[in-house]
């Protein structure tokens, strides 16, 4: 008999019991699988430090956190005087004068920070200034509580206990790594301990359960801090990776020139610039259709990057063009990186279907960059050199100085990709 058409009569106890219809109660094994979605596409390495960040993304993050950081350090340098009336309104008489000093020098030392302070906005400085408002912080309450220690029930009632907590919960406004969101709590935290050493309220029952708030508060403030960083990371890929090659694209590459500039200024060491096209491409896509174009692109990219030194930058430049940015490199040297990788894709084989293979070349335009000029003027120079390259007959490297005609450094004669 079929089991759909049995009746509730015909079943058996223990099937009235356990009805077919609920789903499966899942099992312990079940466990890591759902652990695995719950954090599908977390990267611990994307939030506990910048170790795996790019440059730019340390830079664009730096802008990010001193943006907010100027306005918070400006609000508390305002509202710490403002507050002066309720001490006074609050506390016993020989506390307000005491409370009015620490007040007004904190309030002057965050307005300092917030109008000088922020000029420059390199990651270090920004960091550096966060961790002077979060000692700010720490040194107002120490002092607030030292001073109010006397009036027991005073510092309660005058909100001084919770600034621990506030500036804990306040820094879940920045997308911090966990390593920094972590020191700074620790500092905050190791301030309550050493204040509460102090005023010799260590392990009584009120100073735990502060602690035990503390580590709350700090707990959840590490949550936001992790996510504010994800959704920060997930918009900068989204906005500055090209997603079939995973390279960074045109956008990005301007901005990473206009930093060779001041690079160049700063050190007046030369930089090259490379550019390469792929040769005949559009004969791959014709023949073999625009998925495996993707894919041979795809094997380009990564064939560029392994040809490329850690610190060099290679950024998609447009369909299958690429350019490549070696800071602190010679003219020589960048040639030979040229031809290094000239022969590298020249020797890449993309298998396409049972029988054919397709083979790749590419023609590379080389130039160095001059300290003081324009950077238009160098991509207009590269591209000149990748055109003379073309019409020299393609699969080979030119370079052009100023001032000189671009100059062939390849002899290789112009090789077509096989079968095309
Ligand atoms: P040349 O040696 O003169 O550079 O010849 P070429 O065929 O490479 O140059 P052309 O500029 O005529 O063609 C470039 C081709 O690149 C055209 C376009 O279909 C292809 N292309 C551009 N972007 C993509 C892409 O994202 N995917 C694929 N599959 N093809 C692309
Ligand atoms: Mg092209
Ligand atoms: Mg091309």
């Amino acid at each position: 008999m079929n089991r759909a058409d049995t009746n509730d009569e015909a079943q058996s106890p223990q099937d009235r019991r356990r009805p077919e219809a609920l789903p499966p109660v899942p099992g312990i094994r079940a466990v890591p699988g759902m652990l695995a979605r719950l954090f599908r596409g977390f990267e611990l390495g994307d939030v506990l430090s910048t170790r795996e960040h790019s440059d730019d993304f340390i830079e664009t993050r730096a802008e990010y956190i001193a943006v907010r950081l100027r306005f918070m350090i400006l609000f508390y340098a305002v509202a710490l005087p403002a507050w002066i009336p309720l001490d006074y309104l609050l506390l016993r008489p020989e506390h307000v004068f005491p409370m009015v000093r620490i007040r007004l020098l904190t309030g002057v030392f965050l307005f300092a920070l917030g109008t000088l302070g922020l000029q420059r906005r390199s990651s270090r400085h920004v960091h550096v200034l966060l961790a002077l408002m979060v000692s700010a912080s720490c040194a107002f309450y120490a002092a607030a509580i030292t001073t109010l220690a006397s009036g027991v029930a005073e510092a309660p009632l005058a909100g001084y206990t919770a600034i621990p907590c506030l500036t804990i919960a306040m820094l879940g406004v920045f997308p911090l790594t966990l390593v920094w969101g972590f020191g700074l709590i620790a500092a905050i935290t190791a301030t309550v301990f050493a204040v509460q050493l102090g005023t010799g309220q260590l392990f009584t029952l009120a100073a735990l359960n502060e602690l035990w708030v503390i580590a709350m508060a700090g707990g959840i403030s590490l949550w936001i801090q992790a996510g504010q960083m994800l959704m920060l990371l997930k918009l900068y890929r989204e906005s500055t990776l090209d997603p079939l090659t995973g390279l960074i694209n045109r956008r990005v590459l301007i901005k990473r020139l206009g930093a060779l500039v001041e690079h160049a200024k700063r050190t007046q060491q030369t930089s090259c610039v490379l550019m390469f096209d792929l040769d005949r491409f559009k004969r791959i896509n014709d023949r073999y259709g625009h998925l495996l174009g993707d894919a041979v692109l795809r094997i380009a990219a990564r064939t560029l990057e392994d040809g490329l030194r850690k610190h060099d930058v290679v950024a998609r430049f447009g369909g299958e063009e690429f350019v490549a940015v070696l800071p602190d490199s010679t003219i020589e040297g960048a040639i030979a990186v040229a031809e290094r990788i000239r022969q590298a894709i020249e020797a890449v084989t993309v298998p396409a279907g049972a029988q054919e293979t397709i083979t790749l070349s590419t023609s590379v335009g080389v130039t160095a960059y001059e300290p003081g000029e324009a950077i238009d003027t160098m991509l207009n120079r590269l591209d000149g050199a990748l055109y003379q390259a073309k019409k020299l007959g393609r699969n080979r490297v030119v370079h052009s100085q100023s001032g000189s005609p671009p100059e062939s450094a390849t002899a290789a004669i112009a090789a077509l990709p096989s079968g095309v």
